[in-house]
């Protein structure tokens, strides 16, 4: 408990979700079953593929995938700008990631979706709001990838 105290104390860049890890090279983190099923999150109590309850394997999770599918999302909250690109990325550990998508035009690809389909993206970080003490929160999302 005192260690909890403390890791709030301090300031910094905060990731919206627990499996964002911060810092030089951001990226997602999973857990790996002994019997080599990987799933998003260190928060696993049981794996789907063979039932053990671990212990699980903390890996760290490529930045760069697939887009699988995709949606674009013409209403949302309050305060929520439209519309935009959600989507799931199929990343190279065989883990799906929910996520929105960056850079791309969404009225354009309602128009001709075929390109966004298997697009190679990688992860990016962006800061979205700010906490109580004033300390950055950040989301991460995907975009293609330049070359
Ligand atoms: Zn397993």
């Amino acid at each position: 408990m005192a260690e909890q105290a403390q890791a709030t104390a301090e300031t910094g860049p905060r990731p919206i979700v627990p499996f964002l890890k911060l810092g030089a090279e951001p990226h997602l983190v999973g857990s790996k079953c002994s019997c080599g099923a990987i799933f998003l999150d260190t928060k696993r109590l049981a794996c789907s593929k063979c039932g053990s309850t671990g212990p699980f394997q903390t890996i760290k999770l490529s930045t760069r995938g697939k887009v699988y599918v995709f949606s674009v999302v013409h209403q949302s909250f309050p305060g929520i700008k439209t519309p935009y690109i959600t989507a799931i990325v199929d990343l190279p550990e065989g883990v799906s990631v929910r996520t929105n998508l960056l850079d791309l035009d969404p009225l354009a690809l309602e128009k001709d979706p075929k390109p966004l389909f298997d697009m190679p993206v990688e992860m990016v970080t962006h800061v979205v709001a700010k906490d109580r003490e004033g300390n950055d929160v950040v989301a991460f999302a995907f975009r293609p990838i330049k070359h």
